[in-house]
């Protein structure tokens, strides 16, 4: 008689990906192109907007504040076109990126200082040449933009069918619609699901927003704070301010905590995107209920006083509002390690609104992590370790 207490078996696969973002699906076409039976499994129909890979446009860049995010990018920046050239579709549009500040700021200080270091190509504007250039663009004395000429555009929801395609042609199986319910450690790891259970050599899990909640029961409490973003679409009171808008990163400009960033993506014909990289707690499940416990984030507010201020050519109330979400640690750096008890589950979490342009190398990671290999990066800032000492943290 069959064993009800036991699932439908799905069968053994060398290695599990839970969660087809665009982390789980990089992780997952890398295993796949190492000749690894690779599965990956997501709990919604693809494509799905539920999480934080959707979407028409994301930025890519080099300029960081930090050297080993900059170290990483140029590795990143060559298997994005690698995937282009073997898929043969275009899936990144170049475009300056320009980060503003006031020159005494210590993180634009950090901006241009790295950028400096790491020889990107970039040119320097105070705010009346800035104004030349961009006429609608409003930087105040004192501010300051530098370029970082290697940027530009990705395109989100191409990348990851292409991906998602490439894994497929490279022998992955992918099962979405299929929700995890339960991890079961051990050297061969099980994965229960509401339809089957599967085993694996190892798991990489990169749930997004819904991470913490799976790993909790495995004794792992990392500090990861899922966010609702609001993203904002502008249109114009004044011809010609939109086709002149550069994409951009303001750091502290308005006095603001956290950027704000911006670009005339296409997303919507005659709209710019331009957004709060900070929003309010939420249940990924549950989107639309803010958590009551702490006081609501003015990201709209935040918005409207900026673009009032720097591009009075737009009209100063969003003509559009998306929601995605954003999966926050509290030093904004990645998770990406094994689980601290059993090593062949490894953890691709916490990307913290920056991390689409790096889904290629932490693919990578995650993969080589997977196989028990030492990866040629320095993963110190990105350890779990770091959280030690944190009140949740049972480490
Ligand atoms: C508005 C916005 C703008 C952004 N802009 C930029 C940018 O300009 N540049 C940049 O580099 N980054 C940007 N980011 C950040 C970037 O998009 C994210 O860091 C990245 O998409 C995170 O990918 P992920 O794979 O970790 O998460 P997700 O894309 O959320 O993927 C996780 C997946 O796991 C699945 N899952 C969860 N639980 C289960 C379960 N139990 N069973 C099965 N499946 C499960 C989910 O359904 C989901 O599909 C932006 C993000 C947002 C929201």
């Amino acid at each position: 008689m069959a064993n009800p207490e036991k699932g439908i078996s799905g069968g053994c696969y060398d290695a599990i990906v839970l969660g087809a973002g665009i982390q789980g699906t990089f992780a997952a076409y890398h295993l796949a192109k190492r000749q690894k039976k690779t599965l990956l499994l997501e709990q919604f129909l693809l494509p799905h907007s539920r999480g934080s890979s959707h979407g028409l446009s994301r930025i890519i860049r080099s300029a960081y504040p930090q050297d080993y995010y900059m170290a990483m990018m140029v590795e990143s920046f060559h298997l994005w076109a690698q995937l282009e050239a073997e898929t043969g579709t275009k899936l990144y549009r170049p475009t300056p990126l320009w980060v503003l500040g006031r020159q005494e700021n210590p993180e634009f200080q950090s901006y241009r200082k790295t950028m400096e270091r790491h020889r990107v190509p970039s040119e320097t504007l105070g705010a009346e040449a800035f104004a030349q250039r961009f006429p609608g663009f409003h930087l105040c004395g004192g501010e300051m933009a530098v370029s970082d000429r290697t940027a530009g555009v990705l395109c989100p929801d191409k990348a990851l069918q292409v991906l998602q395609d490439q894994f497929r042609g490279n022998g992955g199986t992918v099962c979405d619609g299929e929700k995890v319910l339960r991890i079961v450690p051990g050297t061969v790891v099980t994965v229960i699901t509401q339809k089957r259970e599967y085993q694996a050599k190892s798991l990489v899990v990169t749930a997004g927003a819904w991470t913490g909640p799976l790993l909790a029961p495995l004794g792992l409490h990392l500090p990861l704070q899922p966010l609702r973003i609001t993203i904002c679409y502008w249109k114009e009171n004044r011809p010609g301010t939109l086709e002149k808008l550069p994409c951009f990163i303001g750091i502290n400009l308005n006095g603001d905590k956290h950027h704000i960033y911006g670009l005339s993506a296409g997303d919507y014909p005659g709209l710019v995107k331009i957004c709060y990289h900070h929003g309010n707690p939420v249940d990924p499940d549950s989107p639309d209920r803010l958590n009551q416990s702490s006081l609501p984030v003015p990201d709209v507010q935040i918005l409207r006083d900026f673009v009032s201020k720097y591009l009075p050519g737009l009209d100063p109330e969003p003509a559009l509002q998306e929601r995605c979400l954003y999966t926050n640690t509290p030093d904004e750096d990645f998770v990406l390690d094994h689980h601290p008890r059993f090593r062949n589950i490894v953890i691709g979490a916490g990307f913290s609104g920056h991390g689409f342009k790096f889904g290629p190398v932490v693919g990578r990671i995650l993969c080589q992590l997977s196989l028990g290999e030492t990866p040629s990066y320095d993963l110190a800032p990105f350890r779990i370790s770091r959280f030690l000492g944190r009140p949740k943290s049972t480490l």
